[in-house]
């Protein structure tokens, strides 16, 4: 195992605990890279993502082959399988079902920038609205198609999926989205379910803050989220 291979392998165990422990997911969801310069992936095995460890992580391909490793892949697999093949430029992958993403498609609110860590989402965030575990590669491949080249989908009643081109900026990313939808919620019933009274970010403004999740920014959020997840036990999660 290269020096390289093993610091991946440590980041996808940390981003899979860093999901449990920000309150993003508790038994499910699952957080991957992909191998660089290659179609295959690392993702845990079938638990808990709060329970994942570097030396309990799968090789997966594009095919949804595992081709390394012991043990049964999270069943959603095909979320990362697919993403990864429809898109070459994208290296780590986020599947988790944070409450407040999950309340905003229940309610049919798009997700909206209303804080500077949203600005990541500037572009928009579109909806997969199939309810449902994706659990084949065609809804993988539509899951994928959903998600066109953006960062990120809300899936309805579900959760949600980020795509970036590292698993570290994947999982910040994150939970950006779910503080963000948190947000939103809150503004929405401070401002009685009026969605219109939201002084929501204009395209020229949240413009700039993409950055959030780039550089020394990001690295400041992971290493914050990093500790957390190193100091907080299973199931004593933090919620955004
Ligand atoms: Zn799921």
């Amino acid at each position: 195992m290269t020096g390289a291979r093993s610091e991946l392998h440590a980041d996808v165990a940390l981003a899979n605990r860093i999901l449990e422990r920000m309150g993003l997911s508790h038994a499910f969801g699952h957080a991957s890279a992909r191998i660089p310069g290659t179609d295959t992936f690392l993702l845990p095995t079938r638990r808990s993502p709060g329970l994942a460890a570097a030396d309990n992580l799968l090789v997966i391909d594009t095919e949804g082959r595992v081709v390394a490793g012991d043990g049964e892949p999270n069943s959603e697999f095909w979320i990362h399988a697919r993403l990864y093949a429809a898109r070459p430029d994208v290296g780590g992958i986020v599947h988790a079902h944070p409450p407040s993403c999950v309340c905003l498609t229940q309610i049919g609110e798009p997700h909206r920038v209303v804080h500077n860590q949203g600005g990541v989402f500037a572009a928009g965030v579109p909806e997969y609205s199939r309810i449902g575990l994706v659990r084949s590669r065609e809804l993988g491949d539509l899951l994928a198609r959903t998600l066109g080249g953006g960062v990120a989908a809300m899936m309805r009643g579900h959760g949600i999926t980020t795509a970036f081109p590292d698993v570290r900026t994947a999982t910040v990313a994150a939970c950006y989205l779910e503080e963000s939808a948190a947000l939103q919620l809150r503004m929405l019933a401070a401002a009685g379910g009026d969605a219109s009274r939201i002084r929501v970010f204009t395209a020229e403004e949240a413009a700039p803050l993409r950055d959030q999740v780039s550089g020394s920014v990001a690295r400041r959020a992971w290493e914050y989220f990093a500790a957390v997840a190193a100091a907080t036990p299973l199931g004593g999660g933090q919620r955004l």
